[in-house]
């Protein structure tokens, strides 16, 4: 059965042909920079390569390209839409009303569209790519993966938080977690490679990419996770804050910042950017901290510092772990922030292996602890396509 992946963004599109269940990749595109002046396509299908360069003013133009190329007589993947049996998508917040994959019909599309007020950058995009695909595809089953749905399991302890409980029932204002299809794939991945059942491994999943989120994992459930009613909490990010005392925010705007500055300044220009003056890019600032640069070395030192004390209150609000999981650009490729972060953790059983540390990047998976450890340390490539290619297999077989 062949499944189209979508990832809908306010500027790009990435999807995945895939041949299921098999999970073989037939085709990968991604369009971007969608209504600036030049926008990008380019797509792998098999060793057949297509780039383009022109002006995509939105997202049916940029999703009528897609259909160009994935049909393309010599570079495409199909001879024709109709061989395309279904189609999943990436949708970042269901709130409260999802905890798992769905089958998109009207009630789906509403719970899309209520909660674009809290996902004002992801969910209209997604909606968009939505509507787009349905209009597309024509009447094929189409599935939407939730962000947050993997961490509706959370207790109400670890998601409320300690304000008038009014705020809560009235504007729903509580904590959602996000990144739950990545921090899902890795933890079931995890549980095959410890052979351990998946539904009672205990595991802190580190999802470190461009957003970088953590979730403690029970019996195959997250019951915590970093980010909140936003993608804004928690730790240090490329250009985001994480957590900080909220009281700075009143601070600045008695000394003139608006809100939306301050939206901006939070969002945008802090994290590893922020504090560095650089760049958010890990890479980049470890070759700076390398030639001295102290505030590359002191963003690189407060990332690492933000995780270790997360793994530190995770160990103990799970009382008892199998193993700390590294995902996303940073967590699969930055051995040099994975000792950083790892180091001085003997105290609570967790011990790196130095050597299969630095062999463990580009895509490896491994299991990089030393043998003397007591929590093991995995590296695990997310997938979060697949993951989504594999949900609507199974959601449209069940029928
Ligand atoms: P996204 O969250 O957009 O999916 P990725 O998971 O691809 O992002 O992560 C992107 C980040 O991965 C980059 O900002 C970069 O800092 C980091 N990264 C990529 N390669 C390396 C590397 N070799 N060492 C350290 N960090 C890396």
């Amino acid at each position: 059965m062949k499944i189209l992946v979508f990832n809908c963004g306010s500027s790009s599109i990435k999807y995945q042909l895939f041949e299921m269940p098999e999970g073989k990749v037939l085709a990968k595109g991604l369009i971007e920079k969608i209504g600036e002046k030049i926008s990008k396509a380019k797509q792998q299908a098999g060793d057949k390569e297509i780039k383009i360069e022109k002006p995509i003013n939105d997202h049916d133009e940029a999703l009528n390209l897609m259909k160009d190329l994935l049909t393309d007589k010599e570079k495409g993947a199909v001879k024709s839409l109709s061989e395309i049996e279904a189609a999943g998508h990436r949708v970042v917040h269901g709130g409260e009303d999802v905890s798992g994959s769905v089958v998109i019909d009207d009630n789906v599309i509403n719970i899309i569209d209520r909660y674009c007020d809290l996902a004002p950058l992801h969910n209209p995009p997604n909606l968009k790519g939505i509507r787009a695909a349905i209009n597309m595809l024509g009447n094929i089953p189409q599935v939407a993966c939730f962000d947050t749905a993997f961490h509706q399991t959370l207790p109400q302890v670890a998601y409320m938080y300690a304000l008038p409980y009014e705020i809560y029932e009235k504007f729903k204002v509580r904590k959602y977690g996000f990144h739950g299809t990545s921090h899902r794939y890795v933890a079931r991945r995890a549980a095959e490679i410890l052979n351990v059942d998946k539904y009672k491994l205990n595991a802190i999943t580190c999802h470190l990419g461009n957003g970088c989120s953590m979730a403690a994992v029970k019996d195959g459930r997250s019951i915590d996770t970093t980010m909140g009613l936003t993608p804004l909490e928690g730790l240090v990010m490329g250009t985001r804050t994480g957590d900080f005392d909220p009281a700075v925010i009143f601070y600045l705007i008695g000394k003139g910042y608006t809100a939306k500055d301050l939206d901006t300044m939070c969002n945008k220009k802090s994290g590893l950017l922020g504090i560095s003056g650089i760049s958010n890019d890990v890479r980049e600032l470890e070759e700076k901290a390398k030639t001295g640069d102290k505030r590359a070395q002191l963003a690189l030192d407060m990332f690492a510092y933000r995780i270790k004390k997360y793994i530190g209150a995770y160990i103990a609000v799970l009382n008892n772990v199998h193993c700390i999981i590294f995902t996303g650009g940073i967590g699969e490729n930055g051995s040099i922030m994975r000792k950083r972060i790892i180091q001085n953790l003997e105290g609570v059983g967790v011990i790196l292996d130095d050597v299969k540390n630095n062999e463990t990047t580009g895509g490896k998976e491994g299991d990089i602890s030393a043998e003397n450890s007591k929590i093991k340390v995995l590296v695990v490539p997310t997938n979060e396509e697949k993951a989504i290619a594999q949900d609507t297999y199974s959601l449209v077989t069940k029928k």
